[in-house]
């Protein structure tokens, strides 16, 4: 489908229209694409599908923290139609996340839809501790080519308190072997590393890479907590946590370099299986190769982590507008994209929405 670009929004019902961008140039909606105003190509979509988690991560969500209705929520007709106008304006790779996405309902039909489009990746983050090898497999014959488990610690009463959840390191563990049974490629785990709560377990995470060969990414923590309590001198910078895994295991720089990756990859000197990467938008911002766009549960699309615009695409896909209209407010919306996140600039400040309400 090739929606063709028309430079006219419907009109839409007041009380239902959500903020809408401002229009890009004709340029921008004339290239059949996504750009936006700083040069950039937008390609990949981190599309959330609920904002709901059966987790509290410290950094992540607090408990008593409020669910947005079901009724606001895309349901999947309207989540496969997006991706069919994403896919039209040319973007190439999906990652499902939230919240947490295996608690969306329709999560096998919406892998089974997406697996059937032509998508460079489809990949899927999640906290591992609702998998099973069945659910798995029927998820690779369909499309999904590649997991990402969230582990932050590897001691069972850390992960207690850390997660606010009965789940274990051990079952967290138990799914990465289910993943690999199920043939996905080498996984990955994100560990987020927080001053003070398990900044004593880099090498270990390092060790453990190893051991089980896994591709272990090291998070800094960014200022999209729920509680608001980030403050830079929670953050262990990349360099500091290199530093931490040389001290055991010498590491070699990977010389490929992947465009648009977010992680800067090592590999162990010996030889050892495994690989360490690390994700520092804090110490090391990423910004000018970021490719990517944000879709919320409710269908607010965010050009950035840290944007404080969102913008409303779930009124058109629910107000009868055609897939031109729902094609030419994406195109205005990825224009918006801001330049960088901007942590520690003075006039920085956290958005609104936590992690976990964007789709991590
Ligand atoms: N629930 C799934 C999970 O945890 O894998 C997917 C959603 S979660 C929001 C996506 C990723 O964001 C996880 O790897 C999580 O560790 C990370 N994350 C959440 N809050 C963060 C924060 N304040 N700073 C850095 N990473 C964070
Ligand atoms: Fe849930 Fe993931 Fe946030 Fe943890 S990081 S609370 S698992 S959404």
């Amino acid at each position: 489908m090739q929606p063709a670009m028309s430079t006219a929004l419907p009109v839409l019902r007041p009380d239902l229209v959500g903020p809408q961008a401002p229009p890009a140039p004709d340029h921008a909606r004339q290239a059949g694409h996504l750009l936006d105003s700083h040069g950039r190509r937008i390609q990949d979509v981190r599309l959330s599908l609920t904002d709901r988690c059966n987790f509290r991560c410290v950094y992540c969500m607090e408990p008593g923290d409020r669910f947005l209705p079901k009724m606001e929520l895309l349901d999947l007709n309207e989540y496969i139609r997006l991706v069919d106008v994403l896919r039209a304006l040319g973007i190439r790779t999906i990652r499902l996340t939230g919240g947490e996405p295996t608690l969306y309902p329709q999560l096998d039909q919406l892998i089974d839809a997406i697996g059937r489009r032509d998508f460079d990746d489809l990949a899927m983050t999640t906290n591992g501790s609702l998998l099973d090898l069945d659910q798995l497999e029927s998820w690779r014959r369909n499309g999904l080519r590649r997991l990402t488990f969230s582990l932050d610690t590897l001691r069972e009463k850390r992960m207690a308190s850390i997660t606010r959840s009965r789940t274990s390191v051990a079952d967290v563990i138990h799914a990465i072997n289910l993943a690999k049974v199920a043939g996905y490629p080498r996984p990955k785990v994100n560990a987020v590393i927080i001053r003070g709560i398990n900044d004593d377990e880099v090498a270990d995470f390092a060790q453990f890479a190893r051991d089980e060969d896994l591709d272990v990414r090291f998070i800094e923590f960014m200022p999209l907590d729920s509680n608001r309590a980030w403050n830079r001198s929670h953050v262990v910078d990349a360099d500091e946590m290199i530093a931490a895994i040389q001290q055991r295991f010498p590491l070699q720089p990977e010389t490929e370099i992947t465009p648009h990756s977010t992680s800067m990859n090592w590999t162990f000197a010996d030889g050892a299986p495994g690989r360490i990467g690390m994700i520092a938008p804090v110490s090391r911002p990423f910004c000018g190769a970021c490719n990517r766009l944000r879709i919320t549960a409710e269908g607010r699309v965010r050009p950035c982590l840290f944007s404080h615009d969102e913008w409303d695409i779930r009124t058109l896909l629910r107000n009868n507008s055609s897939d031109a209209d729902v094609a030419a407010a994406i195109v205005d919306m990825a224009w918006t994209k801001q330049a960088g996140h901007g942590i520690g600039k003075a006039d920085f400040s956290q958005p609104a929405r936590t992690m976990s309400a964007i789709g991590g």
